[in-house]
């Protein structure tokens, strides 16, 4: 055969290529992503106008909520804004409200659902809106990792912490297990409260912590005075996590493998080079962060942290922002009077978050208002029961 005839023409797609969403082009690779009834254009001169008017017309009837991390266009027309947990509670706290139209991502809107009455319907507006490091823990691996952990026989001195940035039926499988979820403003607190159940930080018992090794990692060394070496990583792509049983034995946190494809991207390279080029910066960064970018760093904490570190810095004074590129922007912008930089040399968006546009909105909007409920998640009564253990165990926490 020759090259001409085997290699791929441009006119047929490698099967890489990107789709265009809202096409039903390969709705098995872009999740559902079928729009019935047809999504706006992006260019609609309209468009702005049509998410005025659908959103007047829902009034009570919706609650939308929105992430710091949307696009401008979409947080325009969010009634509330916050991090995963806080919009969630903000969402419970309106029974009123027949739709929770969730501008975030997947595992956000299950919380909502969990947390919400039976009679409200939470919305996802684009279903392809997922999150990456929730994507790297799947319910049966985890399943799978417990086994492990059981034939090493140390299961019974190690509680599951999770990260609020998970599927429901990782949340459930916490609940199941004994253990707490947690925010990255609390980690630090349900990590302690999670030795506490098996002897202590001093003592021998462990955690098993899901699904973002870098915040684990970080507040086990950085808040409770564990070292790198107490730390081991679960791969659940390889044979009994990659680990021996001794390697288990000795573990203080068993952390899994899994990232945040944004936050990962910060490097201590970053940091020096900030530093060379704004001297007297303050470098403040998300402890979803790598370990050698969070202790490289001035300060470290969770978006609602950065959000008020910044409200309170003086005028004058100079940031440098190690979280998503969104969020800083407007963070920037609402403050003229101070210099505001983004840690990456390069455009890092969170681009499963990005799904969500003002089209999807307004589609999502319109068709509520057609008598439609589109894209509605929905947590299964048991799955949901669990996840709500285990979130009532957060809640629970001392000074929560
Ligand atoms: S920023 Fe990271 S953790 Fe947050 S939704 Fe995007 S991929 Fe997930």
């Amino acid at each position: 055969m020759s090259l001409a005839t085997s290699a791929p023409s441009f006119a047929e797609p490698a099967p890489s290529a990107l789709l265009l969403l809202g096409r039903g082009v390969d709705l098995a690779s872009e999740r559902g992503v079928e729009c019935v009834g047809g999504l706006p254009a992006a260019s609609d001169p309209d468009l702005v106008e049509r998410a005025r008017v659908a959103r007047a017309a829902l009034g009570d009837r919706a609650f939308v909520l929105g992430h710091h991390y949307q696009r401008d266009e979409v947080i325009a027309f969010a009634d509330v804004t916050g991090d995963s947990f806080k919009l969630a509670r903000e969402a419970a706290a309106r029974p009123e409200a027949e739709f929770v139209i969730f501008c975030g991502v997947h595992f956000m809107a299950e919380s909502a659902d969990i947390l919400t009455s039976d009679t409200q319907q939470v919305v996802l507006p684009d279903l392809a809106a997922g999150c990456s490091m929730a994507d790297m823990a799947a319910i049966d691996q985890v399943e799978d990792a417990w086994d492990v952990l059981v034939d090493a026989g140390v299961a019974e001195q190690t509680v599951p912490v999770t990260y609020m940035n998970s599927t429901a039926a990782i949340k459930a499988f916490t609940g199941r297990h004994g253990g707490t979820i947690c925010t990255s403003s609390n980690a630090h607190v349900a990590l302690r409260w999670a030795f506490d159940q098996v002897g202590g930080v001093e003592g021998t018992g462990k955690v098993l912590f899901m699904p973002d090794q870098h915040l684990g990692r970080n507040t086990a060394v950085l808040e409770l005075g564990l070292s790198l070496d107490d730390c081991v990583v679960f791969d659940p792509r390889k044979p009994g996590g990659g680990l021996t049983k001794a390697e288990l034995e000795a573990a203080r946190m068993i952390l899994w493998r899994g990232h945040c494809s944004v936050h990962g991207r910060f490097s201590a390279r970053n940091v020096s080079d900030i530093r060379a080029a704004a001297p007297g910066v303050t470098v403040l960064v998300h402890p979803e962060c790598k370990h050698e970018v969070v202790t490289a760093a001035d300060m470290v904490g969770s978006t609602e942290y950065i959000i008020k570190a910044l409200d309170a810095a003086p005028a004058g004074s100079t940031w440098a922002i190690g979280t998503e590129l969104n969020l800083v922007r407007r963070l920037a912008a609402a403050h003229p009077d101070k210099q505001i930089h983004y840690l990456d040399s390069t455009v890092c968006f969170c681009s499963t978050m990005n799904r969500i546009d003002l089209p999807h909105l307004v589609w999502a909007m319109e068709q509520l208002l057609a008598g439609q409920t589109v894209n509605r998640i929905v947590v299964d009564e048991d799955d949901a029961h669990w996840a709500r253990v285990a979130l009532d165990q957060m809640l629970a926490l001392p000074g929560y």
